[in-house]
C-alpha cells in the first residue's frame, strides 16, 4: 500500500473514546504513524513478527499490517483502548489482522524475541508519570531484534544513552509535529502541536 493511501486509512481510525491522562493515551496521528509504518517496509522490518507495546486504539499495529507485517501482537493494559482497537481492526476488514493482548509491556504476557517492536510510549511528561517510557525500552532492548518509537522532543542524549548502555544502535532520529486535539482538562487549548522524535533503533 502507497504511504499516501497507508496515512489515508489510519487518519480515519477511531482514537481513545474517554482517555486516561495518567496513562498519557494520546493516539498516534494518521500521517506520523504511516511514516513509520513506511519506514519499516524500506528496511524490511516487517518481514519479522511484530509487537506494538502500549497499542492503544490499535493504530501502530493495524498501521504495520497494512503495510505488509503478517503476524502483529498488540499489548496495552486499558480495556477500553483494546475494544476501540478491534472496532478499528473491523472496519479495515483485513486477512490478517493483528492479534490483541491486555497486559503490561513489561513482562510481555507472551514469549517473543527477535521481534520488530512499534511503540508510542507515554513521554512520562506529567510529574506522576516521570520516566513511564522506560519499561517500555526495556523491553524493547529485551525483545526488539529493531525497534521504532516516538519520544518527547529533547529525548536524543538520554536515548543514545540508554541505547549504548543496551548494546543498541540508533540508526535513524528525525524530528515530527505531533498534533493533538483537546483530551485532557488540563489542556486549555482545543488543538496543540507537541513537538516530538522517532527513533529506529537495532539492539
Ligand atoms: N500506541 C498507541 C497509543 C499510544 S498512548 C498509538 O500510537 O496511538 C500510550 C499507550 O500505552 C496508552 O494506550 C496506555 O494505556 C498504554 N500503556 C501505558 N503504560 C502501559 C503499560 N505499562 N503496559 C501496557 N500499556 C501501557
Amino acid at each position: 500500500m502507497r504511504r499516501s493511501q497507508l496515512e489515508r486509512e489510519l487518519s480515519q481510525l477511531a482514537g481513545f473514546d474517554a482517555p486516561t491522562a495518567s496513562l498519557e493515551q494520546y493516539r498516534t496521528p494518521g500521517d506520523v504513524a504511516a511514516h513509520l509504518c513506511h519506514l519499516a517496509t524500506l528496511y524490511d522490518d516487517l518481514d519479522r513478527p511484530v509487537v506494538d507495546l502500549g497499542c492503544g486504539t490499535g493504530v501502530l499495529a493495524l498501521g504495520t499490517v497494512l503495510a505488509g507485517a503478517r503476524s502483529v501482537l498488540g499489548i496495552e493494559r486499558d480495556r477500553d483502548a483494546l475494544v476501540v482497537a478491534q472496532r478499528n481492526e473491523r472496519q479495515l476488514l483485513l486477512t490478517s489482522p493483528p492479534q490483541w493482548i491486555q497486559g503490561d509491556v513489561s513482562s510481555p504476557p507472551i514469549d517473543c524475541d527477535g521481534v520488530t517492536v512499534v511503540m508510542n510510549p507515554p513521554f512520562g511528561a506529567q510529574k506522576t508519570n516521570v520516566h513511564a517510557d522506560r519499561p517500555f525500552l526495556r523491553t524493547a532492548a529485551d525483545i526488539g531484534a529493531v525497534s521504532y518509537s516516538i519520544h518527547n522532543a529533547g529525548s536524543k542524549e538520554f536515548l543514545t544513552a540508554f541505547v549504548g548502555e543496551h548494546g543498541g544502535t540508533i540508526t535513524h532520529a528525525f524530528s515530527l509535529a505531533f498534533d493533538v486535539t483537546h483530551s485532557f482538562e488540563f489542556h486549555t487549548e482545543g488543538r496543540r502541536t507537541i513537538d516530538a522524535e522517532a527513533y529506529r533503533i537495532e539492539w
